[in-house]
């Protein structure tokens, strides 16, 4: 069935639905991530970035009783591909680094999904003048932003640096 986007409001919530469902998506899928990468440092990252999108989705839960709109019961196709592609990486047979090294560029594919998401939102909220649901998502916004950051840090200290010379 075809969505019906009537208004700015419409869609700002359509939005929001799609991260709902992306955000409950990783729940699931980011502790498979943790337990298929092989180096610490890795698994913190990931394991520290399933707390923060626990608290992503209850910020948007606030954001629904907000706004009194229920943002249960869409699915965002766009995370379950990329998380589809994170299982093909799961399960490939691949050396510890070389696999981190991969786990770590379908993640970053992930934050960059949510960045781009986040910040549509953020932008919705100011132009429909929701100040405090505009800050709410601000601060997810922040907290992808330093994930990504994150994981590009462990990709350029050691994993690609490691990845490179088992060849
Ligand atoms: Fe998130
Ligand atoms: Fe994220």
């Amino acid at each position: 069935m075809a969505t019906t986007l009537n208004s700015f409001k419409d869609l700002f919530i359509h939005e929001l639905k799609d991260l709902y469902s992306a955000e409950t998506q990783l729940m699931e899928a980011i502790p498979m991530m943790a337990e298929a990468a092989t180096t610490k440092k890795l698994q913190e990252a990931f394991r520290a970035h399933l707390e923060e999108t626990k608290r992503q989705r209850q910020r948007l839960e606030k954001i629904g009783e907000i706004l009194g709109e229920d943002l249960k019961g869409e699915t965002c196709e766009g995370m379950k591909g990329l998380i589809k592609e994170g299982e093909g990486i799961i399960k490939a047979n691949a050396q510890g680094e070389i696999k981190d090294a991969a786990l770590i560029s379908a993640a970053q594919r992930v934050e960059h999904y949510e960045i781009a998401g986040y910040g549509t939102a953020v932008h919705f909220a100011d132009i429909l003048k929701e100040n405090e649901i505009s800050e709410l998502l601000a601060e997810t916004l922040d907290e992808e932003k330093s994930s990504d950051s994150k994981l590009n840090r462990i990709a350029k200290q050691f994993v690609n640096v490691k990845a490179e010379s088992i060849h």
